[in-house]
């Protein structure tokens, strides 16, 4: 962040102070977490769904705040500037903020894909230019304005990923960090239980494009048609990226191994070093930007080179004689069915076993879910499947009425008994893809499986 004056802080968010120390002028640090507030730090109060930040504004002190932004009615003290709503006034600041600087800023949002997309397309400018981007998974109404205020005079360009969970949540992003690039990755069935209808996933989505600058442009992934017809929305040029030939950027002959995918664009071959086709579509969204912004394809192809999974997303694990595919950091029926297709692909000479825990935040589609995913288990050759949680029978009952053998299946309500069926199965040579959403904690197995090895 570059340093914020305090008249500046004042004049941005319409807030009052009360018994600021008279020798502070500039804000180089604002920390929403009183745990990780160091000396010097300005503590921003936020009343958010599990925690009150008014409740710990001791704690910020004592750690070093050198003042904090706290709502009127929550809290009366010292060293705070005194505002109405703190995250409104997070949003005003991060907005003033951001028009400081003419970095070119690019919007990354889509059911699936958004933390995948926003690394690829980080990785391929970073081989030219120097950049931001969300960290970790800043992707909300907290997340989007404090990774705006990562930005700084020397950066070229910010790749921030934006989430959401009812209509009106990419309006609002889209308004404060103002990109002049949208992406959307995929439309799919994630938050169904929140917006209520598929409809209002593609409205949603849709905020991101129709608001975009006419002097901007927007890559969208072309094979998706939910994605696709978006594009009528937009008042800038479009570009649709994907396999099929309507696309205005096309990968052919793609070919995917354990550790890379491969393909073409015209004359050029790119090489990316992962696992999974899915990130074909990242990939491609990648080129569009940088060619976009006159890189050539040496220098995407070097910036490729740079990209690395992450733990949760696809990333490899040798543990003992057996190899773990870890991505266990969420699940919805579009990365499960992807998971399913990494481990088709996946080439082994010993046993290819799914570990998969519930999509959960389904509603009242669950059910219908589950069993498509055992269809897609079925269809995709996995030799052992071993399903978990409340949904576990509907997934392993419909992989059985495709055809999968009884004795290939488990079906676990814990841990404990995902673990002994696993023990019983794993022979050296053996590949297991973890996969579930973020409540199933499927990552807990990770360390289990170590102790097993
Ligand atoms: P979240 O909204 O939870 O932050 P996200 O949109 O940022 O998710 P990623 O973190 O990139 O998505 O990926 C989530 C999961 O989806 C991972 O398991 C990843 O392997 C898978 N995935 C990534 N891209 C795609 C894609 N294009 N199609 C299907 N699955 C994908
Ligand atoms: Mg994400």
């Amino acid at each position: 962040m570059r340093a914020i004056r305090v008249d500046e802080l004042l004049a941005a968010t319409g807030g009052v102070p009360q018994g600021l120390p008279e020798d502070l002028q500039l804000i180089s640090r604002i920390e929403i977490d009183s745990r990780k507030i160091q000396p010097g730090d300005l503590f921003w109060a936020l009343d958010g769904e599990r925690h009150n930040g008014h409740h710990y504004l001791d704690e910020a002190f004592r750690n070093g705040a050198v003042a904090a932004v706290v709502e009127e009615d929550q809290v009366v003290s010292d060293r705070t500037v005194q505002v109405q709503d703190s995250l409104m006034s997070l949003w005003d600041l991060a907005d003033w903020y951001r028009k400081q600087f003419d970095a070119l800023v690019i919007g990354v949002t889509g059911s699936v894909g958004k933390t995948t997309t926003r690394r690829m397309i980080t990785s391929v400018l970073s081989a030219r230019f120097q950049g931001v981007e969300s960290p970790r998974n800043f992707n909300n109404h907290f997340g989007v304005p404090l990774s705006l205020l990562q930005l700084e005079d020397f950066h070229d360009f910010g790749v921030f990923e934006f989430g959401a969970s009812q209509v009106g949540d990419i309006a609002d992003l889209t308004e404060v960090a103002n990109p002049e690039v949208g992406v959307i990755t995929a439309i799919g069935p994630s938050h169904l239980d929140d917006f209520g209808s598929y409809e209002n996933i593609i409205t949603t989505k849709g905020e991101l494009i129709e608001r975009l600058p006419q002097g901007g442009f927007a890559v969208l992934n072309g094979d998706d048609r939910n994605v696709r017809q978006l594009a009528q929305l937009a008042k800038c040029p479009v570009i649709l990226v994907g396999e099929r030939e309507h696309n205005d950027l096309i990968a052919k002959n793609v070919s995917v191994s354990n550790h890379q995918i491969e393909f073409e664009v015209e004359q050029s071959r790119f090489a990316i070093p992962v696992t999974g086709r899915h990130h074909l579509t990242a990939a491609l969204v990648a080129i569009a930007i940088g060619r976009q912004i006159d890189m050539n394809d040496a220098e995407i192809q070097q910036g490729f080179q740079s990209f690395q999974a992450t733990p949760g997303r696809c990333l490899i694990q040798k543990v003992g004689p057996w190899t773990i595919i870890d991505d266990t950091y969420n699940a919805n029926p579009m990365s499960s069915s992807a998971a399913c297709r990494t481990l088709r692909d996946w080439e082994t000479h010993g046993k290819k076993i799914l570990l998969i825990g519930d999509m959960l935040a389904l509603g009242e589609w669950s059910e219908d879910f589950h069993h498509l995913l055992g269809e897609e288990v079925t269809r995709s050759k996995i030799d052992r499947l071993i399903s978990i949680g409340s949904q576990a029978a509907n997934v392993a009952g419909s992989a059985r009425k495709n055809g999968m053998d009884a004795g290939c299946l488990g079906t676990c309500l814990d841990q404990e008994t995902a673990m002994m069926l696993l023990n019983l199965w794993l022979e050296p040579g053996d590949v297991i893809l973890i996969k579930g959403s973020r409540g199933m904690q499927m990552e807990t197995f990770i360390p289990r499986l170590q102790q097993l090895a």
